[in-house]
């Protein structure tokens, strides 16, 4: 690949060329956005209902192919196909649910001080928005920012991960053709196309890693433009004595390491309350059990890691919690010789400030960490920087309402996986996890959106 193209490789069979395209340098950045301007006037200011139109129209063509999106995923980024016909049906679903927002409410109407006067915040879009978009869900990412951008009268430029551009081509391809032209791009590229971005939209939608996000948002926040980062996780799952265990240990097993552990939502910390034996071995069990391999297979759960550099970040995170005094009860090795492939590892005895336990690996590696009882579980999943989704598992739903006040974190589920997003629900972070207004739901228009306070009199009052 030479530094004027982009290219995205098979993780299962990095021989395989998925996409190659030409990178965008800073005059086709801007070249995008003045077009996506020029579009977005006219979609801003006609019927609403174009807009609702248009996005079921995207909804529908993406539902007739969506196989051949699935197969593409697949391809390009190891999901397990059963996952990937999952997001893109998850995709349709989020593109119908905004195009019908399109016809809320834009604003409200207030008792002006004089009782004849017209006093009202009404909502109007920014004008172009950069959605700056992870590899992990390549339809569903950018489509959550995409849909409530465009139904609120946007234009949008989408600058994808470099791993995942062919998936972008296809979902840009698909809204050319329902969208005025424009209106919504992609422009492929690394690092140097995303700065050029933020430099020249009205806002800015990021996901991604911590550090990134916090560049992205200090350079926006430097234009005085809106801005929001979803960023990392270490997610922690918090098995009280009372859980069902079982129950419990499929549903870690799978949050901790389906999709090879790549989901900003994905289980890093088992925390288990008591002792702890009888959950560990329940859970080493239901690893051992999940289906690893081809990501193509209906039945694999793990695939492989989505680059070289991955594996190894993997490897040498096992390595450092072996020298730290980890056990390893499942992995902790590569996996078979072709592809990014690395064994679901789970590892124990570490102290809970052991570098497996703090920092994201992003990867199918997760440490179990014992607790004396809930007020020492709650200070080890509060004692890392991140704060995006925790999990407890417990039948004492008293227990449950307590631990909802108490754990640092943006979402919080009770006897269900980390890993999962509801995209008819607000979605974000505390602490280093997220920067700015919560994504999805009815919480996406105030982020795509911005209020103005108009006032109405009638002449010579
Ligand atoms: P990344 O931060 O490496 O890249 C994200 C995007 O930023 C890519 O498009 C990349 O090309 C771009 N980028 C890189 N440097 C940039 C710069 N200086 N200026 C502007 N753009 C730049 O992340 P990744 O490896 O693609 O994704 C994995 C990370 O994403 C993990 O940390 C994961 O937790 C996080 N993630 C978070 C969520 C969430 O909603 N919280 C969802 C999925 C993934």
């Amino acid at each position: 690949m030479s530094s004027d193209t982009i290219e995205s490789r098979s993780p299962q069979d990095p021989d395989e060329v998925v996409q190659v395209l030409p990178a965008a340098d800073r005059s086709a950045v801007a070249g995008a956005v003045d077009a996506a301007r020029d579009a977005a006037h006219g979609w801003a200011s006609g019927p609403a209902l174009n807009r609702t139109q248009a996005l079921t129209a995207a909804a529908d063509e993406l539902a007739a192919q969506s196989e051949r999106f699935a197969d593409l995923m697949v391809r390009e980024v190891g999901k397990p196909a059963g996952e990937a016909a999952g997001e893109v049906a998850r995709g349709v679903g989020i593109l119908r649910y905004f195009a019908q927002q399109a016809l809320d409410p834009d604003g409200q109407t207030y008792p002006a001080p004089d009782g004849t006067s017209l006093l009202m915040a009404r909502r109007y879009p920014h004008g172009v928005v950069g959605l700056i978009t992870p590899w992990n869900f390549p339809l569903a990412i950018p489509l959550w920012k995409a849909a409530p951008a465009l139904a609120f009268g946007n234009g949008v430029v989408l600058k994808p991960s470099p791993y995942a551009i062919g998936c972008a081509l296809e979902l840009s391809n698909l809204l050319d053709g329902v969208l005025p032209e424009g209106l919504f791009s992609m422009v492929a590229g690394a690092a140097e196309a995303g700065e050029a971005l933020v430099d020249t939209v009205d806002a800015v939608s990021f996901t991604g890693s911590v550090d990134v996000g916090r560049q992205v948002a200090l350079a926006a926040t430097g234009r005085h433009i809106p801005v929001q980062a979803e960023m990392g996780g270490q997610n922690a799952s918090l098995v009280l004595p009372d859980a069902d265990r079982d129950a419990a240990a499929a549903s870690v097993a799978a949050a901790a390491m389906g999709y090879a552990g790549q989901k900003c939502t994905a289980t890093s910390r088992v925390i288990v309350v008591g002792n702890p034996e009888p959950f560990t071995e329940a859970l080493a069990d239901a690893v051992r059990g999940l289906g690893v391999g081809d990501p193509g297979d209906a039945d694999t759960v793990v695939g492989p890691v989505i680059s070289e550099d991955a594996r190894r970040k993997v490897l040498d995170a096992a390595e450092k919690a072996r020298a730290d005094g980890g056990n390893f009860l499942t992995g902790g090795r590569a996996g078979q010789a072709h592809g990014h492939f690395v064994e679901p590892t789970l590892v124990t005895g570490l102290p809970p400030d052991a570098e497996l336990a703090r920092e994201e690996v992003f990867g199918p590696i997760a440490a179990v960490l014992p607790a004396r009882d809930t007020d020492e579980a709650v200070q080890i999943s509060n004692g890392v920087r991140y704060g995006l989704v925790t999990s407890v598992f417990t039948r004492d739903l008293d227990r449950a309402l307590e631990l909802v006040g108490r754990l640092d974190t943006g979402m919080l589920k009770v006897n269900a996986p980390t890993s999962g997003v509801d995209f008819h629900a607000p979605f974000g972070g505390e602490k280093a996890s997220s920067i700015g207004p919560r994504e999805q739901g009815k919480a996406a228009r105030d982020f795509y959106t911005s209020t103005r306070t108009i006032t109405m009199s009638p002449l010579g009052a």
